[in-house]
């Protein structure tokens, strides 16, 4: 059985299209279907790996080390399993290998077109991913919304398949926002009207329409959603707001979205499992112990650029009955003096230094790291987080002035951080860093070691920097210490020895956290930071 559900998006971008297929992918799962999950970006970048945070948000890094969009983060997380780099196909992909192809001869003495060349490899590429997973359902999200120019050659691409592959075996779900007057309260289905318009003109006529609105959706909304839409009422569901993200699944199961899946599509319905999955949500919607968590970085006006590092967050703390308050600190405030560590800090329970790039910032965070330092706050860096804890305790403790990093100063006295050997000679920035998931062997006797509970573990990775190895033994002599390396040398974990909880990390631990499956990382600090907040 190879079934394809293409999920388009209508009005805005940022609609919630992501969540929504990966609530779909998590559901036909539960009826115990094998699911894989495709999300097409029609930008030209290759992948999203050169992107800034602040126009895509964060980074996803897959365990093959690709470079992804988040919502391949969302797929992960609501799939509970691991999805390749190959599982994000960008227009970049696809004209890439067709240039390629052409310069080889394979399309010798053809014009070479969108229509059918860039076409066929979009349907080849979706094709064959469904082919290696197996898959019995393959989800491909669309990016971007329909009308936008770049993403018609991947809306041919799935009209075609319907017309190859059938109308039992392609399903077309177009997820659109109905805004709500705030003078009438009245639900404005006209925008969803337009978009699906938009979609019959280019030859696809939507088998289900999601409204993504602000309340319930209303019978009368419903109604005309459904004959302008032409579907019938049944196949119109309502994706309002709810608490968490995680509720979306169970909103759509009410619903009744699967029968209408398996009739539409001729396949068996199975009552889905989803009791670990509820029972997962209402720990984390009844969990009630207060903790503040500052979260230090320089992209903190886009929170998606730390979405995973949030959901793992969230995570553990609904395994732990925390309610967890993000105290968002913009680390560049803290160099201009716009704000006082000591004032933004004295009542955090916990703090978390976030991943980053570039010299901006990184003052403020050493400035915030000292403070947490001096007063024993459970901090957890991460990445370039970590390399800030390194620089503060050379330059605070072990003495060495101006210590840094040598993608910050180049010309450092101290490069107590600097580019790792492997990454020497390397000028295309594009896909080269030092990607994906790598064993780790932890030492016994650490936080770290207590976290996972294991000898050895595999995180995923996404930098070119590293730990200096040559100031090891001074950072080791000073109560620094070394407890996760890496089989290619690189430092993978260090801790203070005498403090409740301050662990850095060269990896990225919030990727494969999951509702399911939490990273005991996270969870372990999360404990600290709870002991803190009941004895202050
Ligand atoms: N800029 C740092 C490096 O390349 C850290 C990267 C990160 O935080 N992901 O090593």
């Amino acid at each position: 059985m190879a079934k394809f559900i293409f999920v388009t998006g209508g009005v805005l971008s940022s609609v919630g299209k992501g969540v929504v297929s990966a609530s779909i992918a998590m559901l036909i799962k539960a009826m115990g279907y094998n699911v894989t999950a495709i999300k097409i970006d029609p930008y030209i970048n290759v992948d999203a790996g050169t992107m800034n945070p602040y126009a895509h948000g964060e980074v996803f890094v897959t365990e093959d080390g690709g470079e992804t969009d988040l919502d391949l983060g969302h797929y992960e997380r609501f799939l509970n399993m691991n999805l390749s780099k190959k599982n994000n196909i960008t227009t970049g992909q696809i004209y890439y290998s067709v240039i390629m192809k052409e310069r080889k001869g394979e399309y010798l003495g053809a014009t070479v077109q969108i229509i059918p060349h860039i076409t066929d490899e979009i349907k080849n590429r979706i094709i064959e991913i469904a082919r290696e997973y197996g898959a019995d359902f393959t989800i491909v999200e669309i990016g971007g919304t329909v009308g936008d120019i770049e993403g018609l050659p991947f809306l041919e691409a799935a009209r075609q398949m319907r017309l190859e592959h059938g109308p039992t075996n392609t399903l077309f779900i177009h997820v659109a926002l109905v805004p709500t007057l705030r003078t009438t309260g009245e639900q404005k289905t006209k925008p969803v009207q337009h978009s699906v318009q938009e979609l019959r003109r280019i030859g696809i006529q939507p088998d289900i329409i999601i409204a993504r609105c602000e309340r319930p959706l209303e019978p009368e909304a419903r109604r005309k959603i459904a004959l302008f839409g032409n579907v019938s009422p049944e196949a119109v569901f309502s994706d309002h707001d709810v608490e968490t993200i995680y509720e979306v699944p169970l909103l759509l199961h009410e619903q009744g979205i699967l029968r209408v899946i398996c009739n539409k599509m001729n396949v068996e319905y199975r009552e889905p499992d989803l009791s670990k999955w509820i029972e997962f949500v209402t720990k984390l919607k009844s969990a009630s112990k207060r903790v503040r968590i500052a979260m230090i970085g320089k992209y903190t006006k886009l929170k998606d650029s730390y979405i995973s590092i949030i959901e793992a967050i969230k995570h553990g703390s609904a395994y732990l009955g925390i309610k967890p308050e993000f105290v968002w600190i913009e680390s560049t405030d803290i160099e201009a003096g716009k704000i006082r560590v000591e004032d933004t800090l004295k009542d955090v329970h916990g703090a978390l230094i976030l991943p980053g790039f570039g010299k901006r910032g990184t003052e403020g965070k050493i400035a915030a790291l000292k403070y947490l330092r001096e007063n024993n706050i459970p901090t957890l860096g991460i990445c370039f987080g970590f390399q800030m804890m390194i620089i503060e305790f050379a330059r605070n403790v072990l003495g060495l002035e101006n210590a840094n990093s040598t993608e910050l100063d180049p010309n450092t006295p101290h490069p107590v951080v600097d580019l790792l050997p492997s990454q020497r000679g390397i000028e295309m920035l594009g896909g080269t860093m030092r990607l994906g998931a790598k064993p780790i062997k932890l030492i016994r006797g650490t936080r770290v070691y207590e976290a996972y509970g294991r000898d050895v573990i595999f995180e995923r990775h996404r930098h070119r920097y590293g730990v200096n190895a040559r100031y090891l033994d001074k950072f080791e002599d000073a109560g620094m210490t070394v407890s996760g390396f890496s089989y290619d040398g690189v430092i993978e974990f260090m801790e203070l020895r005498d403090a409740e909880f301050y662990v850095g990390t060269q990896a990225h631990p919030e990727f494969k956290s999951r509702p399911l499956a939490p990273s005991p990382l996270y969870m372990h600090f999360l404990r600290f930071v709870l002991r803190r907040a009941l004895n202050p």
